[in-house]
């Protein structure tokens, strides 16, 4: 993994000690030494991390790890602090001004390295999230305000695993202050028991139980996919610290150590609730966003836009597995006469029915979109000429068959579709190509009587249907549809 480290210490020698260290791992280091020139560094380089001394003259460590949180270009860069300071009041300390840890000058290598890498790894996937939050924001959705700092942190669901009563207590106790839900259990076998069944927020599992291997619990519940995404908090003594270091590199989030100091306990659990909230929060807005930016609202089929996506995948897929696929062009006929007569929101109505209707007659698999106003495209992968003909004419009685029932104190709508259709095999053509195919035929459907289904190369589909039965501009005019339709079936 590289990544690029940012050192910030007023002392020389500190800087030049850990850019050592650093370097010696094949990190990218920059440096900078007072808080000032950090945050400007930070915003200017944007490094994958920054390790942070407290005690510099002028802006503290304190104040300059405030600053970066509290700037939306900075927020999301892991800050370790670095410092003499060894006392539990200083830590919580940096831990609230938004610190992600805090390590003791002399500074373990262990310790040190393991930190890096689990922060980096971290801060990647919520890059992800970030770079898909901003495609979606240039489909023009409102992005997400605020940085994982502002998430609250209070009355989340923890699960403590610790087979010491006395140990226990003390974090029911400490984390009921913020309102946590708190269980604890003893076994790693109760705890994904209980994982299975119930959400969590964060999971603290204890390094130092009895019978079996907290380590090897993490890794468990970092491969389980109902607790994958949960932060795990690990609590070791100082002498675990390799196995701490194990800890971060298989993806447990942070570590305390004994004897927990609660407010300690209590900065570390809060971070990571706001971390993961924050996550989950970009996740929601993207997957929402997308639906919104790949869908018609109006009848939950795919949009244009993911139409022209989509089949171009299709195409060349079908192209590399030598199968055919068939494009649809359905466009309703006479609809704005049916708008004309029942209204417009009776139209809307007409459109929902006209979309469930079509969805209810295809695979799976089969892909549906509305184009725009009342014209659709089928795409139906993997299938043969004479399959393809069949689901067009199922289409096409699906809805002049019955009426369309909709709020109109009229009666049913009557309703027919003209379909034009295109077979691609063995052709490597753009999709705009595929749908002018499948358009021409659609015009010739009209030009030739509407309600009827064209295929290129093959021309007018009967499928047993009389040719003159639907005569010219029959279909869907509401006095003479109920004739038409009974002419047709
Ligand atoms: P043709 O048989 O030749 O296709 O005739 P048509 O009347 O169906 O076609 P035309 O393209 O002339 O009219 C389409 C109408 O669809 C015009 C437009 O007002 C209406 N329309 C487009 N989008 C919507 C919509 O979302 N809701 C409703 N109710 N009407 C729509
Ligand atoms: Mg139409
Ligand atoms: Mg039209």
């Amino acid at each position: 993994m590289t990544a690029r480290v940012l050192v910030v210490d007023d002392i020389l020698p500190n800087v030049k000690l850990l850019e050592a260290k650093l370097s010696g791992e094949y990190f990218d280091v920059i440096t900078a030494t007072s808080g000032a020139e950090g945050i400007q560094k930070a915003e200017t380089l944007s490094p994958d991390i920054i390790l942070l001394d407290v005690m510099m003259p002028g802006m503290d460590g304190f104040e300059t790890c405030q600053r970066l949180k509290a700037n939306p270009q900075t927020a999301h860069i892991p800050v370790v602090m670095v410092t003499a300071l060894t006392d539990a009041t200083d830590r919580v300390r940096g831990l609230e001004a938004g610190a992600d840890d805090f390590l003791s000058k002399p500074v373990n290598d262990i310790a040190l390295m393991a930190r890096v890498r689990s922060l980096v790894r971290l801060k990647m996937t919520v890059d992800e999230w970030r770079i898909r939050e901003n495609t979606a924001n240039q489909f023009g959705f409102a992005g997400n305000k605020g940085t994982f700092l502002t998430e609250p942190s209070e009355k989340a669901r923890v699960m403590v695993i610790e087979d010491k009563s006395f140990e226990s207590e003390k974090f029911i106790e400490t984390l009921k202050r913020d309102d946590d839900t708190v269980t604890a259990v003893r076994t790693g076998e109760q705890a994904i028991a209980l994982a299975q069944q119930n959400d969590l927020d964060i999971i603290t599992v204890s390094l130092n139980l009895q019978n079996e291997d907290g380590l090897r619990l993490c890794s468990h519940l970092r491969s389980n996919e109902r607790t994958r995404a949960v932060p795990i908090l690990m609590v070791g003594e100082e002498t675990d610290m390799k196995r701490i270091a194990q800890g971060l590199e298989i993806g447990a989030h942070d570590y305390i150590l004994r004897p927990v100091d609660r407010n300690e306990l209590l900065a570390r659990v809060r971070t990571q609730i706001r971390r993961k909230r924050y996550q989950d929060r970009l996740r929601t807005n993207y997957e929402t966003s997308l639906s919104l930016a790949l869908t018609d609202s109006l009848t939950g089929l795919f949009n244009r836009r993911y139409l022209m996506v989509h089949l171009e995948k299709l195409i060349k897929k079908n192209l590399e597995s030598q199968k055919a696929l068939c494009v649809l062009m359905l466009d309703i006929d006479h609809f704005k006469k049916i708008n004309d007569t029942y209204g417009h929101a009776v139209g809307d109505e007409v459109l929902k029915t006209f979309a469930e209707r079509v969805s209810a007659r295809l695979r799976s698999f089969d892909l549906v979109a509305r184009l725009g106003g009342e014209e659709f495209v089928v795409v139906l992968p993997d299938i043969s000429i004479d399959m393809a003909q069949q689901v067009a004419e199922r289409l096409r009685v699906g809805i002049a068959k019955d009426a369309f029932i909709t709020s109109s104190p009229h009666g049913p709508v009557p309703v027919t579709v003209s379909i034009g259709a295109a077979l691609i095999q063995g052709e490597d053509i753009k999709v705009e190509e595929a749908l002018r195919r499948a358009d021409d035929e659609l015009y010739r459907a009209k030009e030739g009587g509407r309600n009827r289904i064209y295929f290129a190369g093959y021309g007018h589909i009967t499928a047993g249907v009389a040719e003159t039965a639907d005569g010219a501009d029959a279909a869907a005019s509401p006095e003479n549809i109920k004739d038409t339709i009974q002419k047709i079936i």
